[in-house]
């Protein structure tokens, strides 16, 4: 549609969008969407889109696919964003709290918004199979999606995957393989596999449209606060798909004349026995050293080596931001402190937002009278065996 091209994050290479493609040619790092945005906002417009339908595809000029009826949509997008008062009262300073509700997408986790643009784009341009390394939630969606487009899906999971995961695969149609190792490990095996069999690789970052799903999380903010991007967000981060898109989103939206050049403090949270950008934050360093022996329940945190670290690091210092690790015990526990609080039962990922929040609060980086936004990423009912 207005999509001109596709540009690596960190060199700068140009290619094309008329062909699949996965990572740079030149430099093997992440390629972004780049669009015509003057193009785009000729019709994409503030005060237009209170008509547009509640799904991601309602900012459907700064998403790829060049014919709408290759979307493969399940109704994905536009969750509520709360005000969790009763939580916020809870806190020593009184902040304006919010939990954008991410658990009420299709297949139960923010996974859904990636993958409806991953899957979408591959059906315009052909492909027949598609393969993922997940570490859950990545799966289930791409199940889903490949099942509505017709096409045939490949899982590699960790095989202590959450059992719910490896179920919706498996009754949603997917070819499912379990294996003894990590998410890297069951990314080397796509990458070895994947030119015999014919399949298309959708591992996050490594091809260029799942941030496009995810950015929309992005522009949904910034239209729930009507337009006033709130302080600061507190954000999950396992291979930091979203958080990066979101980065984007702000810039294509400033670049519209939507918001002005203010932004969020972006703020990471990750597992303790997995924190590989929280280290390499604190180190100042620009590329993150693959986490050993990475482990934790909050499974979507389980990325010891994410291929766009440097996104993310460079996304938290710009922002004025910062990255926290919480304890594996701290974020289960509070999974009931905010399902008490606020009637949402938050994934162990969001949950672990609000440990992160009250260090932040005692650090003094957060003050009275901000907003902020915890994002919880998926529902709790997909880890049933954590609790
Ligand atoms: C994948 C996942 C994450 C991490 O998301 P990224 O955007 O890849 O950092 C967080 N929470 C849940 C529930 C997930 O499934
Ligand atoms: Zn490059």
């Amino acid at each position: 549609m207005n999509v001109t091209h596709l540009e690596c994050a960190l060199c700068g290479m140009r290619h094309e969008t008329n062909v699949l493609q996965n990572l740079c040619v030149e430099c093997g790092k992440p390629l972004l969407v780049k669009y015509d945005l003057e193009k785009a906002s000729a019709t994409l417009t503030p005060e237009g889109l209170r008509t547009r339908a509640s799904s991601l595809w309602r900012y459907r000029e700064v998403l790829p696919v060049v014919d709408d009826a290759n979307i493969v949509s399940l109704g994905e997008g536009w969750t509520p964003l709360f005000k969790a008062d009763r939580l916020a009262a809870t806190l020593p300073v009184a902040v304006d709290l919010y939990i954008k509700d991410e658990g009420q997408n299709p297949t139960q986790s923010f996974k859904a918004r990636g993958m409806t643009a991953a899957i979408s784009m591959a059906k315009e341009l052909g492909v027949k199979k598609v393969a993922v390394p997940s570490a859950g939630n990545a799966a289930g969606a791409m199940a889903a999606y490949a099942a509505k487009a017709g096409m045939e899906a490949h899982i590699f999971m960790p095989a202590d995957t959450p059992r719910a995961n490896i179920v919706e695969c498996e009754q949603t149609g997917a070819n499912v393989t379990l294996v003894d190792g990590l998410i890297t490990d069951c990314g080397k095996i796509v990458a070895e596999r994947k030119d015999a069999e014919g399949w298309f690789d959708v591992s996050t970052l490594k091809e260029p449209y799942r941030v496009e799903g995810k950015k929309t999380m992005g522009y949904e903010l910034a239209e729930q606060f009507d337009w006033k991007l709130p302080e600061v967000i507190i954000y999950p981060t396992g291979g930091g798909t979203g958080l990066i898109g979101m980065w984007k989103a702000f810039d294509e939206m400033e670049q519209m004349g939507w918001i002005g050049p203010e932004r969020p403090r972006m703020v990471t949270v990750q597992s303790a026995t997995c924190a590989p950008i929280v280290r390499a934050f604190h180190a100042g360093e620009r590329f993150a050293d693959e986490f050993e022996n990475a482990s934790t329940v909050a499974s979507g945190l389980r990325v010891p080596k994410a291929i766009g670290d440097f996104l993310i690091l460079d996304a938290l210092r710009a922002s004025g931001g910062t990255a926290v690790a919480v304890t594996d015990e701290e974020l289960v526990a509070t999974v009931a402190e905010i399902g008490a609080a606020t009637g949402i039962f938050t994934a162990p990922e969001g949950a672990a937002c609000l440990p992160a929040l009250r260090k932040l609060i005692a650090e003094g980086f957060i003050i009275g009278g901000e907003r902020v936004v915890m994002f919880n990423t998926g529902s709790g009912v997909k880890y049933l065996e954590a609790f």
